[in-house]
């Protein structure tokens, strides 16, 4: 997905309050009604007719005309825009280069501040996937009825954020973490390449996580959305598959095969123990149950892959159609932590939008 981020600063504030308006109906609307937008951002009928024509076209909300109602909706496009723009206001960020990867969830940008200074821009891509199995098993999700793609990556980048945060306060390689709005994380640019090219690592993921200073050589790794605790349940089981990942390279490569390699056990022994990862991340703010409804989250995505890998777009497309008319009707409550103000309290006035275009207290 290209990044539009031209008129970054120049967006009308009717324009701004329209789209912030939109983000909030996506609270509780897949497809946010017309009536409701106008409510919400608090602007008269013509006007709001007007102005979301004119986001449409830039591709910040489209348009979707459902069995009910015709509505807009948020795109990935909007959403990346109000996080660039949280952050430009911030001065943390002021313009977007080059996109540099693509991952399967995630899109990576060089972008500057005002000084010039490269940086690395993550947006995180949840949802990218079909959500037909979790919203099967959408129990884990609680009162959120459906796994929206806002909601869970906007979740995926405050748990990498979290992570990066101590790691990099506890002196671990890592790029240092600038800034974090939304789906959103802004870190140092490392001027690098990927291990795997350096001829080291081949197969894995690993591969493409560890990236080789290019001036000194010293290894940087980055990509924390899966980490977990050495007190995870299956810590053991994810710690073997990262060393086992080095090995099975040097093996293959190398021929070369050693009886000396961290194992789990050991290692906790050797105080390891002592430092508390998760308790910090915790303290710092994303929860225990986050870390849980994201990762039950990424797994539901990965068994959907392997079950599904055969069958073929049109069909899920259909599905999720259904699934959404299903979920409108079902969905009722306002989040009381889904990151933006809710609706009723625009209307009513208590908490208008900032200039920032943050609403969430952070
Ligand atoms: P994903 O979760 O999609 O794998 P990553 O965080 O691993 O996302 O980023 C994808 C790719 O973008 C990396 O493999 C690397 O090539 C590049 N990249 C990511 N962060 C940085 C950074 N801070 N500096 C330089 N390159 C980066
Ligand atoms: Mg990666």
């Amino acid at each position: 997905m290209k990044l539009d981020a031209t008129d970054l600063r120049y967006i009308t504030s009717d324009e701004f309050r329209v789209l912030t308006a939109v983000e909030m109906g996506s609270k509780n609307h897949e497809v946010v009604p017309l009536s409701l937008i106008t409510q919400i951002s608090g602007l008269r009928n013509g006007g709001v007719n007007k102005i979301i024509g004119s986001l449409a076209k830039r591709n910040l909300v489209s348009r979707v005309q459902n069995a009910k109602y015709d509505g807009y909706r948020l795109t990935y496009g909007g959403y990346d825009y109000l996080a660039m723009r949280a952050m430009s206001k911030r001065d943390t960020m002021t313009s977007v280069g080059n996109q540099i990867g693509v991952g399967k969830e995630s899109d990576i940008y060089i972008v500057s501040n005002e000084n010039g200074d490269e940086m690395v821009l993550k947006l995180h891509r949840l949802g990218r996937v079909s959500f037909r199995t979790i919203k099967q098993n959408r129990d884990y999700l609680g009162k959120r009825k459906s796994a929206s793609w806002m909601y869970m990556s906007r979740l995926a980048a405050q748990k990498e954020w979290a992570f990066m945060k101590i790691l990099h306060e506890h002196g671990f390689p890592i790029p240092k973490p600038i800034d974090q709005v939304r789906h959103t994380i802004l870190m140092e640019f490392i001027d690098a390449y990927p291990l795997r090219q350096a001829g080291l690592i081949h197969g894995d993921y690993n591969e493409f996580n560890i990236l080789i200073r290019r001036d000194t050589g010293e290894p940087i790794v980055i990509d924390f959305p899966q980490m977990v605790s050495t007190s995870h349940t299956n810590a053991e089981w994810y710690f073997n598959r990262d060393v086992e990942c080095i090995r099975r390279f040097f093996k293959r490569r190398f021929r070369y095969e050693s009886s000396m390699y961290p194992k789990f056990k050991r290692t906790m022994a050797q105080g390891v123990a002592d430092f508390k990862l998760d308790v910090m991340v915790e303290a710092s703010g994303f929860t225990k149950k986050d870390m849980k409804t994201l990762e039950d989250y990424m797994e539901a995505v990965r068994e959907e892959e392997r079950d599904d890998s055969e069958e073929d777009s049109e069909e899920e497309e259909e599905e999720e159609e259904e699934e959404g008319k299903e979920s409108q009707e079902s969905r009722s409550e306002i989040d009381k932590d889904g990151g933006v103000a809710s609706e009723e309290e625009m209307s009513r006035g208590r908490k208008p939008v900032s200039e920032d275009g943050e609403t969430t207290p952070s």
